[in-house]
């Protein structure tokens, strides 16, 4: 059966391959993004997917985004908790706005719209939240605290969740990716990004539409029995 699927951070990168992948199988899709409106323009006439413009890292926002996509859609069957931004700073040189911003668009932004979908969720006793955290939620990375700290939150906010939505019929899961092609990592050297393919052992980068799979998956019928897991994409890097 087509599903409804709400994906957050739809323009380009992983999201973009998320919006892609569920359009190919069948399903009805809309994306939130940001700034980037000509990538959304794009995508949405490529693909047929909704396109709307948000600045997630408001609650008012986030709520309002996910009520006029459900009007548009007639329901949210998935939520995909993309969005994200990412920060290299030394601890000492987080200032309290980049610790606000990112905590605010990559953890609370999850919290708000999981809430909002929740609702309806809950009363269908029916639904998949997918948040989209990283490997270094799980390991911590140096100069990157920030950004740790908010994806190891959605990792905690999944297993919680997972454990209160489970009787609604609900499943939460969450992808850590590794090193994925993206414009995330734009700002890295070549050199820097063969290291970090080094020190993968599948010895490359992964690919937007490998993490798109994996939540393809777990928004299928064939992983009705998975919630609460914490699944990575990395290519083995933080085993
Ligand atoms: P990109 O930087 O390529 O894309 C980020 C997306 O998030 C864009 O669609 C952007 O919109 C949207 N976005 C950013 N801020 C906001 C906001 N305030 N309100 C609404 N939308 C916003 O990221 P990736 O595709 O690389 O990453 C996607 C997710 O995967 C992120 O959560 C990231 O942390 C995670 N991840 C990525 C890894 C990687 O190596 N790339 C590794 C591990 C995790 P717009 O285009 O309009 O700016």
């Amino acid at each position: 059966m087509n599903k409804k699927i709400l994906i957050t951070g739809g323009s380009r990168g992983i999201g973009a391959a998320l919006v892609r992948k569920f359009i190919s199988e069948g399903d009805r899709v809309a994306f939130i993004y940001r700034n980037r409106h000509e990538d959304a323009e794009k995508l949405s006439k490529d693909t047929g997917a909704l396109a709307f413009c948000a600045d997630l890292s408001a609650a008012s926002e986030c709520i309002k985004a996910v009520n006029t996509v459900s009007e548009h859609l007639g329901g949210i069957d998935v939520l995909i908790n993309n969005a994200g931004i990412a920060q290299f700073s030394l601890f000492t040189d987080i200032s309290d706005e980049d610790w606000n911003s990112m905590i605010a668009i990559n953890l609370s932004a999850a919290f708000f719209c999981s809430r909002e979908c929740a609702k309806q969720m809950i009363s269908k006793k029916q639904g998949r939240i997918i948040n989209i955290s990283s490997m270094w939620g799980i390991t911590g990375a140096s100069c990157e605290v920030h950004y740790s700290a908010s994806k190891a939150g959605l990792i905690g906010m999944t297993k919680a969740l997972a454990k209160e939505l489970g009787p609604s019929n609900i499943t939460v899961n969450c992808i850590c990716p590794g090193v994925i092609e993206t414009e995330m990592n734009a700002h890295l050297s070549a050199n820097d990004l063969s290291a970090l393919a080094e020190e993968t052992p599948l010895c490359r980068l992964g690919k937007p539409e490998e993490v798109a799979d994996l939540a393809f998956y777990l928004a299928s019928d064939s992983a009705s029995f998975i919630t609460g897991q914490i699944i990575s994409a990395d290519g083995g890097f933080a085993v």
